[in-house]
């Protein structure tokens, strides 16, 4: 049975490329593994790409990559976001980290995350899409729209407002591969209690976090 935790703000800043100080971060990283009683958390240099990481036993330091997938037990993978998805899946035997936003989701990696677990003999997927900004919330310019609702038309919300539902474009992606989706509904930009680049600009970033 895996484990989940999405982090607020009151967590603190939890990515080093900010410009927050390095030390302050770390701290902050190691008080959210100790109340997770986990040993470690291991976390991505997200690019907005569809890279795809496996943590095996012999892990490395740095995953260059938008898709951690382990089945170690003991071990946590944090996906960091300030509006984007932090999608976390879990399975009969792996569990994954996905950072979604709008390029990850043109790009389909949650759906490359899926494949590659199967692969790895994975079976009985559920996911959670974590806080993020919502169909309201995300207005994107007229040609973006209509770019990404013509791959992805479950993004879709009015052509007078050009908002994207990044949230229902990811559960079609999802579903569509027998993956039972659950969204906790909070969105970042209206809630005070997350980091979120739309509303702030400079800001830290919340993480999504699995193990098991
Ligand atoms: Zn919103």
């Amino acid at each position: 049975m895996a484990r989940t935790l999405f982090s607020s703000r009151h967590s603190g800043n939890l990515a080093t490329h900010v410009g927050d100080d390095p030390q302050s971060v770390q701290a902050a990283r190691n008080a959210l593994a100790r109340s997770l009683s986990t040993s470690e958390i291991i976390y991505m240099e997200q690019t907005h790409s569809d890279r795809i990481c496996e943590v095996t036993e012999d892990h490395q330091s740095i995953y260059d990559g938008d898709a951690l997938i382990t089945s170690r037990k003991g071990i946590s993978l944090g996906v960091l976001v300030a509006d984007c998805i932090p999608l976390l899946i879990s399975s009969s035997s792996h569990i994954a980290a996905v950072h979604v936003g709008r390029q990850g989701l043109v790009k389909e990696i949650a759906l490359k995350t899926f494949h590659a677990m199967a692969n790895l003999g994975a079976r009985d997927f559920s996911a959670v899409i974590g806080p993020s900004i919502c169909a309201q919330c995300y207005e994107v310019s007229e040609e973006m729209y209509s770019d990404v609702t013509a791959l992805i038309p479950a993004t879709a919300t009015s052509p007078e407002k050009h908002c994207l539902n990044l949230q229902a474009g990811l559960r079609a992606q999802l579903e569509g591969v027998g993956v039972s989706v659950s969204d906790l509904g909070i969105c970042t930009k209206e809630s005070l209690d997350f980091f979120s680049y739309r509303r702030d600009v400079e800001t830290g970033r919340q993480v999504g976090v699995i193990s098991q």
